[in-house]
């Protein structure tokens, strides 16, 4: 673990970025990168992206098997790593249940606790169905963000012909099966669309639980959150709410607060505590989202990561990172991969004892520590992908705000180029 530390620039840098400002031994020739980011940005600006259009999902038919309580194995696993906030121990128990019956009652289904046909599909579909495995739901989806259009083919394969274009937003209604939606009403009744494209749609409760949320902004290091003019990321930013501001509102979805002035996502407000450095890095896990190891670096670093280790993010910034994911995976065939998300006391500590004042954050400063800072993949096992200029970074600064993720940082500083926070 050999890194050399460039001071930061400004305090701004320290305020808003990680624990440590891990810099690869050799790096600081910070004019080259810029330049290299000018050159990579006008090419990928240039590049046709035709991903939405070449998608090649392939799948044999399949039986969906029901699990419920006292089932073990595989697919439990499969189940508890789906759910997040589950130790993956393949034992179907009341921990999983209860995930299950909540996770049943978020997406209105039959709250039974068991994983049948219907709990599979809205959780990803059965492992090996693309899609579902044989289903006759009609489900209404919507395109995902950050493609640029969504082919309408005449049949359910990239082979078929193309009579159609969807942008990213569109919702579709249909029947998904082996990967493809055959869309049931409206003007393409018929035809089918690649599944792999489409996200649920953003849900607002129409008899939302009238629940009070009283709390403050959670961000922290001068980084504020985003009011939004509707319950989504659909909708535009119309104000900014300071760190520690408080704010209440109602609970109007999983995941949207209407405060006056707009809604606010919820993972921005904490509500344990007026003072954020009794609550930042010190989030009981039990109280945070597991990230999915599919996100992980590959690669070992400090204090301790491999790409094994789970990783925690608060919940709602952990559901739109799937979503930003799945958009990710979209456009370049692979994840995003995650370095560090939520960072605990220890960790912070850990740092901060090895590098200093001058190159970490004192521990319980950090947006890391509330669960609302992403990493993405850095020096390990190094790629340009998430440097200034690389494809990866130029993407999340384009498409990140979409997804509630913005950078602090200017392009082609000494800030971060690889960290994001949730803002909402
Ligand atoms: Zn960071």
């Amino acid at each position: 673990m050999n890194f050399t530390k460039n001071p930061p620039a400004t305090g701004r840098h320290r305020a808003v970025g990680s624990v440590a400002t891990k810099q690869r031994v050799g790096r600081g020739a910070v004019a080259v990168l810029g330049l290299t980011g000018i050159v990579m940005g006008v090419a990928a600006g240039a590049a046709p992206s035709a991903h939405a259009s070449t998608a090649a999902l392939t799948s044999a038919s399949c039986t969906v098997v029901t699990i419920y309580k006292g089932s073990t194995g595989a697919l439990v696993k499969t189940l508890q790593s789906r759910l997040r906030g589950l130790t993956a121990d393949g034992v179907f128990g009341n921990l999983t249940l209860a995930k299950v019956k909540a996770f049943q009652k978020s997406h209105g289904l039959t709250v039974d606790g068991v994983v049948g046909p219907k709990t599979w599909t809205a959780l990803g579909g059965f492992p090996g169905c693309t899609g579902g495995g044989s289903s006759t739901t009609v489900v209404t989806k919507q395109v995902v963000s950050g493609i640029d259009f969504l082919s309408v083919r005449t049949g359910p394969g990239t082979g078929y012909t193309r009579v159609a274009k969807l942008s990213p937003g569109t919702k579709v209604t249909g029947i998904i099966n082996n990967g493809w939606l055959k869309i049931t009403s409206g003007s393409y009744a018929g035809k089918y669309v690649s599944a792999a494209y489409l996200i649920d749609v953003p849900k607002v409760d129409p008899n939302p639980p009238v629940s009070t949320v009283k709390g403050w902004i959670a961000t922290t290091g001068g980084i504020t959150a985003s009011v939004r003019s509707g319950p989504g990321f659909d909708y535009g930013v119309v104000a900014h709410k300071s760190s520690g501001a408080a704010v209440s509102g109602t609970q109007v979805s999983t995941d949207w607060v209407k405060i006056s002035g707009g809604y606010i996502n919820r993972g921005e407000i904490e509500t344990t505590s007026a003072t954020l450095t009794k609550v930042n890095a010190q989030i009981p896990t039990s109280q945070l989202c597991a990230v999915n190891k599919a996100y992980n670096s590959p690669n070992s670093f400090d204090p301790g990561y491999t790409v094994n280790t789970t990783r925690y993010i608060n919940c709602s910034a952990g559901r739109a990172l799937d979503s930003l994911q799945a958009a990710y995976k979209a456009k370049f065939g692979h994840y995003a991969n995650i370095d560090l998300a939520y960072r605990d006391w220890a960790e912070q500590q850990y740092w901060y004892n090895k590098l200093g004042p001058a190159q970490a954050n004192k521990p319980g400063t950090s947006n890391h520590g509330m669960g609302l800072a992403v990493d993405f993949q850095e020096w390990h096992g190094h790629t340009t992908e998430f440097d200034w200029g690389g494809v990866g970074s130029n993407w999340l600064r384009a498409n990140g705000g979409k997804y509630g993720f913005t950078q602090p940082y200017a392009y082609g500083t000494t800030g971060e180029s690889y960290h994001f926070n949730f803002t909402g």
